[in-house]
């Protein structure tokens, strides 16, 4: 199975590196291997700014939180990365860089 690569906020909860496992909830969509390299190597050296924050690992966030995790995004040293990222994984659920995810495009 790919791995997964769950929005960072879990990155601080779990410790260490990013976090594979065997679950469907947060599968790319699309391999996105040297994407997700690049965001966790950006991990590794910079915290990302929604760790612990548990609106970015809510099942439903409300668009006002979805639009305040924005605000943080845009403050966040991996954001770059983490578009990347999402961007090539088309991630099923979550608030990546930004953007909420399935993205439109994502679901057609
Ligand atoms: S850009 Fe947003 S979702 Fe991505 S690591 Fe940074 S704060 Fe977290």
């Amino acid at each position: 199975m790919t791995a997964i690569l769950p929005p960072a906020a879990l990155r601080s909860r779990l410790g260490g590196a990013l976090v594979d496992e065997p679950t469907a909830r947060y599968t790319p969509m699309r391999d996105a291997t040297a994407e997700r390299d690049r965001l966790d190597a950006v991990l590794t050296a910079h915290a990302p700014a929604c760790a612990g924050d548990d609106r970015f690992t809510a099942d439903h966030p409300t668009t006002a939180d979805v639009d305040a995790m924005a605000a943080v995004c845009a403050t966040c040293p991996a954001q770059a990365a983490c578009d990347d990222y999402a961007a090539a994984a088309l991630p099923p659920v979550g608030v990546w860089a930004g953007t909420r995810y399935p993205r439109r495009e994502a679901t057609r």
